[in-house]
């Protein structure tokens, strides 16, 4: 049987729109809101967030086979502003441990708690060439060197407070979203990517009239970056859980931007020998260009679940992502890839 045929431009576009939503951890609402508007037109699918704010989306399918469940996350490096420093700058606490070379001079919005949006970029503090001539290269870009400065004409903490700026406000760094010869070049494709192969799968068994071969669920989850997302929130009841999130690309990895990866091991350790043999089976049965790999530095929703006590069969695939958690890339090929795994699993019983 051969798997339905994905609508690769729509998947483009809801992809592009979920990159340009800010969405860091803590402030994952207005992606979470986006991901449920577009779901909501898939009538079969029930609708739910839990109190920590994921949504789930439940597609039933009348059988006595026991459930399973995909999971992605929408949430994303950022950071919030720590402090306000006396010449009217911010300094930042980094969230989900972004790397301050990846972001020096990026755009930022300040999230203000009010409700105000306030546009700036990061710099060093001894940002000026003329000012500080070599000095400037070598001072160490850390949460001590790093500012924000903002767009607005403050030299002081009090003008910066008067803009409506607290300690604590949410800070999102622009993600620089470009579609390019079937690249796409982008922030945050982590895990963005994959919440959209997500969608994409949804949307081409629809379009099909296809179902899958038994009751799913989707946690799209809102707090994987620092750890814990997809802790809670799939049922007991469920008997795998695919983990999908961007594959590791890099010198000694496996993995590239043409092809999907299975994870057999990260830093949480290896995934389930019985689900990975499975997801291997589908990949060669229907021709998906796949890799088998190993992480180092990672860590995933799906292991979350397992430490919180969660029983099931886990596994982790996901289209490979170039300079992951900096300026990241991927290709249509391995996001095909993923996505087609995706309905090579939701058709397999
Ligand atoms: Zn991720």
């Amino acid at each position: 049987m051969s798997l339905p045929t994905i609508d690769t431009n729509h998947f483009t576009k809801f992809l592009v729109d979920l990159l340009n939503i800010a969405s860091p951890t803590g402030f994952a609402g207005p992606a979470i809101d986006f991901v449920e508007k577009e779901l909501s037109q898939f009538k079969q699918l029930e609708l739910s967030r839990t109190r920590k704010g994921a949504l789930v989306a439940k597609w039933t399918v009348e059988n006595d086979l026991p459930p399973v469940a995909l999971t992605a996350h929408v949430d994303t490096l950022g950071a919030v502003v720590k402090e306000i420093k006396s010449n009217g700058r911010l300094k930042l606490s980094r969230i989900g441990g972004i790397q301050w070379n990846t972001v020096e001079t990026e755009g930022i919005w300040v999230f203000a708690s009010k409700g105000e949006k306030i546009r700036g970029s990061v710099l060093i503090d001894t940002a000026s060439g003329h000012v500080h001539g070599a000095a400037g290269s070598e001072t160490k870009r850390n949460d001590e060197h790093m500012e924000v400065r903002l767009d607005a004409r403050t030299t002081s903490e009090k003008e910066t407070r008067a803009l409506g700026i607290n300690i604590g406000d949410c800070v999102s760094f622009d993600p620089r979203v470009e579609v390019t010869h079937g690249f796409i070049r982008s922030r945050f494709l982590d895990d963005k990517a994959c919440v959209a192969n997500i969608v994409a799968a949804i949307k081409s068994l629809t379009d099909a009239n296809q179902s899958p071969a038994r009751t799913v669920y989707f946690h799209i989850s809102n707090y994987e970056e620092v750890g814990h997302g997809a802790a809670a929130g799939t049922p007991p009841e469920v008997a795998e859980l695919v983990t999908v999130d961007m594959a590791v690309v890099g010198a000694g990895q496996a993995s590239d931007e043409f092809n999907a990866t299975l994870c057999i091991k990260d830093g949480g350790g290896p995934y389930h020998f019985g689900l990975n043999n499975k997801m291997r089976v589908l990949a060669e049965k229907h021709n998906i260009p796949y890799k088998t790999d190993v992480y180092i530095y990672y860590g995933s929703d799906g292991e979350a679940f397992w430490s919180a006590g969660g029983d099931v069969a886990l596994a982790l695939i996901g289209p490979g992502i170039d300079a992951s958690h900096n300026y990241e890339r991927a290709h249509m090929d391995g996001l095909n890839a993923t996505t087609n795994w995706i309905l090579a699993y939701l058709l397999s019983d």
